[in-house]
């Protein structure tokens, strides 16, 4: 459904669909990772204190602030939000996944709504995370940080 593809972007290398993507549709599953703690450029937040790593192509899917992907990071699936023609860059919103970035970056992604600055979540006001769909290790940093006292499990 999607394949890599060098060059032609901000960032190098990029995810492109290779067919139309309906809204909706799981186009991949995270099953080849591993663990780590520490966070790199390269990982992707899944938990308070869990990294994936090693992750292949999936390891390609860029930053936007208006992203036509999600990943969910309870599923590790990415699925499409928008339909999605063929050829088009697959991109996710990185603060989705990631409390604290390691590596902060001056987003250039073009969108009405860009952030500017990509450092995680935690740099990022209530508000403008309200207008994403946002895991829940994220929702849950969120909330110890506003002094909001986790709900029972
Ligand atoms: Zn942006």
């Amino acid at each position: 459904m999607f394949k890599v593809e060098e060059g032609g972007s901000a960032y190098g290398a990029r995810l492109v669909a290779t067919q139309p993507l309906t809204a909706g549709t799981v186009i991949h599953r995270i099953t080849d990772y591993r663990t780590t703690p520490h966070p790199t450029y390269q990982t992707i937040q899944i938990g308070p204190d869990t990294h994936i790593n090693e992750l292949g192509m999936v390891a390609y899917l860029n930053h936007s602030c208006a992203p036509n992907t999600i990943i969910d990071t309870s599923e590790l699936t990415i699925s499409a939000v928008q339909d999605i023609n063929a050829g088009a860059d697959l991109t996710f919103f990185y603060a989705s996944t990631e409390w604290e970035m390691e590596r902060p970056f001056i987003c250039l992604c073009g969108a009405p709504q860009c952030v500017r600055l990509m450092a995680g979540a935690k740099h990022l006001s209530v508000d403008t995370l309200s207008r994403y769909f946002i895991n829940a290790h994220i929702r849950a940093f969120v909330l110890e940080s506003l002094g909001v006292p986790a709900l029972a499990q």
